[in-house]
Order: structure tokens, then C-alpha cells, then sequence
């Protein structure tokens, strides 16, 4: 209570009106307390100020409750952080400041990896801990002028104020990352979460904080779509993958009800003879809405929406099915790959179920092979090398595929079972290129002759890569030189008009 308000109470006293404030004052024991007064004058019968009556009470909890409901409506009640609302209210006044100063803002969007497990195994006041440090980093890894909060859940957002380069941008989105990715230390455990981060700017990505947030979403969303600890900048091109994803993924749930999936074999040569001697299977979508949709394009959505177990299936048991027609139409031995992501090898019970659908389709187990690539090989644990045994105990035999762009380390290969290898595409189309890619080749036909297995060449495209691959004694090639993918009925064609004896590869 300053002078100035002790000068205003006598002022409004002396003139004979009550004053009414809140004063603060001091109780016996020293403590303050907010009291609410009313001090009205007495006046005499002349008129007369005589006395003073002064009515007062302690209203410090009233006043308390009424700062906690505004600050509640403001800042969210664990992380003290900005809440959604009034992240929203702040972000309005920082986008019209900043366009009158033409200067621009960069929201981030923070989604925390690994949260909800943390929340799940550990409980609800561990999870709301891992909230409250990582809160006070970001508020920590910010500037002054910056505008951090949280709005809901684990997801925060950060608008960055001010002029802005790019390095600085990137320095400063580095340093939100690291903080959050920093081991959180709590009374008896270390943990660690990470940061998906959504980015837009203002005013090149939208105009208005609407606009802006949800660019910033659309990027967030990219961005663990792809996996975990990314950071995505809103582009068009950002707009259109999100977009044509959401296409996918709406479509393709029917695409398996409504028969829109389809196999097409591509055959593989036997370069010493020319012979066609087994096919790889590849799925095929005619999406009645979307068109032909590419298995790149489509198998990461299947495998988002956990569909990926089924396709395998339908790959499969279509696979066998017209495997034992055309060995039969052929009278010959004809084979049949099919590609396996690495998680479905672990499924319990492959070999039975491998076993099952060739006992089904009258098939010998030779004649089925397994393609699984390289790279999701050797990023599994040991568990990969007992399915892998297993299957080989079914007789079923595994192509490793898209070989010499997984790893570096091939000490895995001594742990498997054995298996042909898939020369990669990318070294194949390498030959023609330049010399080293051809000597790696070389380098792998070595190899699998050392270890006594199979190769076959991928992707062969042109003459010359079939010579240097014939010259190099690689037995067995596929590729467009060859022959392209096709539905079965022109597998069956071509298998018997191209002499299913010599020349098959002409
Ligand atoms: P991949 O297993 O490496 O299959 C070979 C891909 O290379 C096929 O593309 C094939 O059409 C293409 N190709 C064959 N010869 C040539 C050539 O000479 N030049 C070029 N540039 N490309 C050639 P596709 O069918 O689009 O399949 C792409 C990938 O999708 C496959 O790569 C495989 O990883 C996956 N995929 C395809 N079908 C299936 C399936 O039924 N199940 C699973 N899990 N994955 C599949
Ligand atoms: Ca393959
Ligand atoms: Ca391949």
C-alpha cells in the first residue's frame, strides 16, 4: 500500500464518501492477510465528520482461489507451461505483432516418443514427472521471446519469435530435441523419451495460427509416421505424401475384401541354359478408387494398419496355388519366391503353417523360397536365425534379398542357415555405371561360391550387365531384360512358348 493509495483513501474520506479496497495487512503473528474494508464517516448533526467506522474481513482465501481459476484458465496446472487456450490467445498477438514488424515465426509441434509406455509400465505420477522435466527443459532451451506450451497429454508446441535464420532455426530445434532426448533422471531410475517434431513457418506455410497449427500437424504426423525421433518441415510436396497416405490407408482396408489385390510373377533365369526356373512373387493393388498403386507405395500403410500378416497370407497361399498349376501344366520343376518382412518371420508357427499350405497345394517344400532383405536380417536379434532354421528343417529355402545394400558386416551370413543371396538392384544397375560396382559384384560372386551358395542377379536391365554377369559365372538372373512381372496366365504363356528347355531367357 503506497502513499499514494493512503492519499487517495483521506481524500475520498474527508469529502464524506466511504472508501472501499482490499488492504493488506499484518495479523498478530505476523503473517499478512488480505483484508476487504469499507471506512465510512460518521458526521455530527452540523454535518460534521466526527468519526471513522471501519468494517472489515480477511478475504485472503477467496482472493487466492480467484488466482488459481485465473491462472488455470491460463497455464496448465502440472507443467505450469502456457495450456492450449491461452497458447492460442498468445500466438494471435505474437502473428499480428510480427506481421506489422514483417518478421516470422516458426511453430514446432513436440510429440513425445515412448510416453504412452512409460505412462502404462511405471504409472500415472512417473508419467506426470517425465511431463514436468521435460517441460522445464523446453521452457529452459527457449528464448525469452519465445512462446512455450502444453497442450495436452504428452504433445507441447513452441512458437519461436523473431527474425530467424535458417542456421539459428536449426540450432534451435537441435536444442529442443536434445533436451527432451537427454536421460530424465527421477529417485531411482534413469529415463529416456524422445521428440517427433512438426514445423511450420509464418507466413510461408499459412497465415494465421489455424492455418499455421495445422501445417505443423500435418508435419508432426509425417514425421512418426516415418518413425520416431524425426523432425518434419511442412512443404507442399509434405502436404501431398500426407494427403495420398490417407488415400491409401482409407482404400486399402477393402482393397483385401473387395479382391482388388492381385500376384504377379516375374520369372528367374538359369543364365547356363536359359531356363526359366522359378518366379518371384510380387503383390499387385487395382484400387477401384485409386488406380494401380504400387507395393512401395502401399505395404508401409498395410504395415502401419498391422494388415501386414494378412497380405504375407494371401501372397502366399495365392503363391502355392498357382505354383502347383503351373508345375503341373509345365510337367517340370518350377519354384516360387515370396518376400517376408523380417517381424513375420518370428510369427509362431511359420514352418507348420508353410508346411500346411504346401501339404494343401500338393507341393514339395523345395519349391517354395522365402525372400527376406538383408537389412531387416541383421537388424533382428538371434531369434532370426532360429525361424530361419526352422524353416530350412520344413525345407523351405531362403533368398536374401536386395544383398549388398543392408550391412557392412557379414559375419551374420556364417550364423544362418544357408541361403542363395540376391545381388541388389542398385549394384546390378552399378555395372553398367562404373567399375566399382562391378567389382563388388565380382566380390559377392566370390563370396557366395566360398560359402557354397546360390546367387542370383536382380534388376538385370540390359545386355551388358548379362554379359558381365554371365563372364562372371553368376548362375541365375532376373530382371526387365528378361522378362517383366506378369499375372499367371502370361507366366503360363510365356513358360511354354519360350521353350521351357533353351533359350528362355532370349
Ligand atoms: P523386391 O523384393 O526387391 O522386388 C523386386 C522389385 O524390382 C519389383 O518391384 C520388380 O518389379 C522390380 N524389378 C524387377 N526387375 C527389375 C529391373 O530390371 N529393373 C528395375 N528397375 N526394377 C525391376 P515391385 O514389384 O514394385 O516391388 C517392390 C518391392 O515391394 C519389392 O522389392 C518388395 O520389397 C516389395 N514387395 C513386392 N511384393 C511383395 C509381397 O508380396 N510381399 C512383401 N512383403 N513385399 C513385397
Ligand atoms: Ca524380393
Ligand atoms: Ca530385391
Amino acid at each position: 500500500m503506497g502513499d499514494d493509495f493512503y492519499r487517495e483513501l483521506w481524500s475520498v474520506i474527508a469529502s464524506g464518501k466511504s472508501f472501499e479496497a482490499i488492504f493488506l495487512n499484518r495479523k498478530k503473528n505476523g503473517s499478512l492477510f488480505s483484508e476487504e474494508k469499507v471506512i465510512t464517516p460518521l458526521r455530527d448533526a452540523a454535518g460534521r465528520i466526527t468519526h471513522y467506522v471501519s468494517a472489515g474481513r480477511d478475504v485472503t482465501f477467496r482472493l487466492e482461489a480467484e488466482r488459481r481459476l485465473r491462472e488455470l484458465a491460463c497455464y496448465d496446472d502440472l507443467t505450469k507451461l502456457h495450456n492450449r487456450a491461452s497458447f492460442f490467445d498468445s500466438l494471435d498477438a505474437l502473428l499480428s505483432a510480427s506481421s506489422e514488424r514483417c518478421q516470422g515465426v516458426t511453430l514446432v509441434l513436440i510429440d513425445l516418443d515412448r510416453f504412452k509406455g512409460i505412462n502404462d509400465a511405471l504409472g500415472h505420477d512417473i508419467g506426470d514427472q517425465v511431463l514436468v522435466k521435460v517441460a522445464a527443459r523446453l521452457a529452459g532451451a527457449v528464448r525469452g521471446s519465445d512462446i512455450v506450451a502444453r497442450l495436452g497429454g504428452d504433445e507441447f508446441t513452441i512458437a519461436l519469435a523473431g527474425p530467424l535464420t535458417e542456421g539459428d532455426r536449426e540450432a534451435l530445434l537441435q536444442r529442443i530435441s536434445d533436451q527432451v532426448e537427454a536421460p530424465i533422471v527421477l529417485p531411482g531410475m534413469t529415463l529416456y523419451v524422445g521428440a517427433s517434431m512438426g514445423v511450420s513457418r509464418f507466413p510461408d506455410d499459412g497465415g494465421d495460427s489455424k492455418a499455421l497449427f495445422k501445417q505443423a500437424d500435418i508435419s508432426l504426423y509425417e514425421a512418426k509416421r516415418e518413425g520416431r525421433g524425426r523432425t518434419k518441415h511442412y512443404s507442399p510436396t509434405l502436404k501431398r505424401n500426407a494427403e495420398r497416405y490417407h488415400q491409401i490407408y482409407q482404400a486399402i482396408r477393402r482393397a483385401f475384401s473387395a479382391g482388388e489385390l492381385w500376384v504377379a510373377y516375374q520369372p528367374m533365369f538359369d543364365l547356363r541354359n536359359g531356363q526359366a526356373v522359378g518366379a518371384e512373387a510380387l503383390v499387385r493393388w487395382n484400387s477401384r478408387t485409386l488406380g494401380p498403386v504400387p507395393p512401395t507405395e502401399f505395404l508401409p500403410v498395410v504395415h502401419d494398419l498391422g494388415l501386414g500378416g494378412k497380405l504375407t497370407d494371401f501372397v502366399l497361399e495365392r503363391a502355392c496355388q498357382d505354383l502347383a498349376r503351373t508345375r503341373a501344366e509345365l510337367a517340370r520343376p518350377f519354384s516360387v519366391s515370396v518376400n517376408m518382412p523380417a517381424d513375420e518371420l518370428h510369427a509362431h508357427g511359420l514352418s507348420g503353417k508353410l508346411e500346411a499350405l504346401l501339404a494343401r497345394a500338393g507341393l514339395p517344400a523345395g519349391a517354395l523360397k522365402i525372400e527376406i532383405t538383408e537389412g531387416a536380417l541383421v537388424a533382428q536379434d538371434d531369434g532370426s536365425t532360429a525361424a530361419l532354421e526352422s524353416l530350412t528343417r520344413a525345407g523351405v529355402d531362403i533368398y536374401i534379398d536386395d544383398f549388398g545394400t543392408g550391412y557392412s558386416n557379414l559375419g551374420y551370413l556364417g550364423h544362418i542357415p544357408l541361403a542363395s543371396l540376391k545381388i541388389a538392384r542398385q549394384l546390378i544397375a552399378g555395372i553398367r555405371q562404373g567399375a566399382s560396382a562391378g567389382k563388388i559384384v565380382r566380390a559377392i560372386l566370390h563370396l557366395a561360391s566360398a560359402l557354397g551358395v546360390g546367387v542370383i542377379a536382380e534388376g538385370v536391365e540390359t545386355r551388358e550387365e548379362l554379359r558381365f554377369l554371365e563372364a562372371e559365372g553368376c548362375q541365375y538372373a532376373q530382371g526387365f531384360a528378361l522378362a517383366r512381372p506378369m499375372p499367371i496366365g502370361e507366366l503360363l504363356h510365356f513358360l511354354k512358348t519360350s521353350g521351357a528347355g533353351e533359350g528362355g531367357a532370349g
